[in-house]
């Protein structure tokens, strides 16, 4: 075989053609609800032009330059806005760029999108047109509104309530839409909700039909609000909104106290500031999403390669020389075995060394390196490791694979069990100076709900960050979440209050002990 495909390049990237502009459908809110085929493009995009619903978010997936287009007020700004927006896109292709147009729900429905395909097409710009899922289905799914239903609606009818300040009268023919058969749903600034029931009702639809307001839908401050076609203003206004707005009206409505889904996940409602490093904060911050919360990524500690492996790779050759190797974190597992890799060597080099890991998901990370723990304790924190390794390791070689700082409570436990204990750091950790300024705004505002705290020198490392102005939210609007009581301590230790420990010693024992707390 001649033609192996390149490993370190994405097969993405040699199937797109350059000086191309993809029109991205982002979904309407929740990042999840971008289409693989969106996902593709945003990965091979040289320059990315993504407007004001589109969830930022997904800018994760890319490494490509990317731009905001806020569209300016009234008729001039607007048109003028447009233009520049066609503008940029083809200049951009003709230099050869991978181009994607990210925009809010679906490119083709109320997004002029198509304007910008036409401009293309003008243009003589290859482009292609990425579905997305519009706000109509996802602001109804996520309210557990079915917009059809075999009993209530067999037609349903998406309707833009924003009026075109240039025209004079209401574009809309309500007495049509009056008399639609099905569901109708406005895609509408919430100050036009008054006028367009009013004038439903007027041209003879049932004051008494259900509807609902659903804003921000998809996200984790989705809210949403029912009522009657004749109530519905009244009830909006009260519940002080906030744009993007939706109004759905029809019987299947009502289908929601049954069928909604949301409100019932278990962190929903809450705001969670993760702490730990950003390279390992991954998985916490999808299970918070899943579990219905929203994630902020606020590390108070960072976690580095080490500067020098000298001492590491001066051990990579003798690793069969121990009878367990010890691992107390994910980081350590991947450092460690990373290096193992790139010096040439494999899982064998291991020989007869047993492995124990400090917890299930230290566990888990050894797995994905097809390496089984022969030992994890019951209670995930290195007192259990400790005592559970002490009966094993009289007068045997033990390796720690830890980071530059860190408790020094298992060796030394270990020491005294009678082990020959090497410490071997493996990744350097440290104090984050200061939050992102966007992090710190939430906190000031108090607009994060929980602090999740996953090590005592992430807890100490708090106490350093948290500005006053966010520390008078403690104990209030934001509390703390302690991963085990080793943290708790700490943290207490650094006059920090904690609202509650977890029962057990892992980021989803924390996320539990959080829902909990809140139900
Ligand atoms: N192309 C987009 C719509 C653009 S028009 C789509 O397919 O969804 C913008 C209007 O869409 C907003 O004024 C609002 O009425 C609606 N909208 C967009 N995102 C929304 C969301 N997350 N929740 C509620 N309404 C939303």
């Amino acid at each position: 075989m001649s033609e192996l495909a390149p490993s370190d390049t994405g097969s993405v990237r040699t199937s797109i053609r350059p000086g191309v502009v993809y029109l991205v459908g982002a979904g309407p809110g929740d990042a999840g609800l971008l289409t693989l085929r969106g996902l593709e493009c945003l990965r091979a995009a040289d320059f990315v032009l993504y407007d004001g619903l589109a969830n930022p978010d997904l800018l994760q997936y890319t490494n490509a330059l990317a731009e905001r287009t806020a569209r300016v007020g009234g008729p001039q700004g607007r048109h003028l806005e447009q233009t520049e927006i066609n503008d940029r896109l083809i200049a951009a292709a003709r230099k050869g760029k991978t181009v994607v147009r990210l925009k809010g729900g679906d490119p083709f429905i109320f997004g002029r999108g198509s304007e910008e395909a036409v401009a293309l097409a003008e243009a003589g710009i290859p482009f292609e047109v990425v579905p997305g899922i519009t706000a109509a289905t996802g602001a109804a799914v996520y309210s557990g509104i079915s917009l059809t239903h075999r009993d209530h609606a067999s037609a349903v009818a998406l309707i833009t309530g924003h009026e075109d300040p240039t025209k004079p009268e209401s574009a809309l023919p309500y007495d049509q839409l009056a008399g639609f058969p099905g569901t109708l749903v406005f895609y509408m600034g919430l100050h036009r909700i008054d006028a367009i029931t009013q004038s439903l009702i007027q041209s003879g639809r049932s004051p008494t039909e259900s509807a609902a307001v659903v804003c921000q839908a998809t996200t984790p401050r989705q809210q949403v609000v029912t009522g009657t076609l004749q109530t519905i203003s009244s009830i909006a206004q009260a519940a002080r909104l906030k744009p993007p707005s939706l109004l759905i009206v029809g019987d299947c409505v009502r289908l929601r106290d049954q069928t909604r889904w949301v409100e019932r996940r278990p962190l929903h409602g809450l705001t969670i500031g993760v702490t730990r490093p950003a390279e390992q904060a991954e998985e916490t911050i999808r299970r918070i999403r899943q579990l219905g919360g929203e994630a902020v990524l606020m590390p108070t500690i960072a976690v580095g390669p080490l500067h020098d492996w000298t001492a590491v790779d001066a051990i990579l050759p003798r690793l069969a020389e121990y009878d367990w190797a010890v691992f107390t974190s994910v980081n350590g597992v991947d450092q460690l075995l990373r290096r193992l890799w790139q010096s040439g060597r494999d899982s064998r080099a291991w020989g007869a060394c047993r492995l124990a890991a400090i917890g299930t998901v230290t566990a888990e990370r050894l797995a994905s390196w097809h390496l089984r723990a022969d030992l994890i304790p019951t209670e995930f924190r290195a007192e259990a490791l400790g005592a559970a390794l002490a009966p094993h390791v009289a007068g045997r070689r033990i390796l720690w694979a830890r980071a530059t700082r860190g408790r020094d409570i298992l060796p030394a436990t270990l020491r005294a069990a009678g082990a020959d204990v090497t410490e071997l750091p493996v990744y350097d950790n440290y104090d984050t100076t200061a939050f992102d300024p966007r992090v710190e705004e939430r906190l000031t505002q108090g607009d994060v709900n929980w602090i999740g705290l996953s090590s005592p020198s992430a807890a100490r490392s708090l106490a350093q960050l948290l500005s006053p102005a966010a520390r008078t939210h403690l104990g209030g609007q934001l509390r703390l979440a302690a991963i085990s009581p080793v943290t708790e301590a700490a943290a207490i230790e650094a006059g920090l209050p904690i609202a509650v420990v977890a029962r057990e010693y892992t980021w989803d024992g924390l996320l539990d002990a959080i829902a909990a707390c809140d139900r």
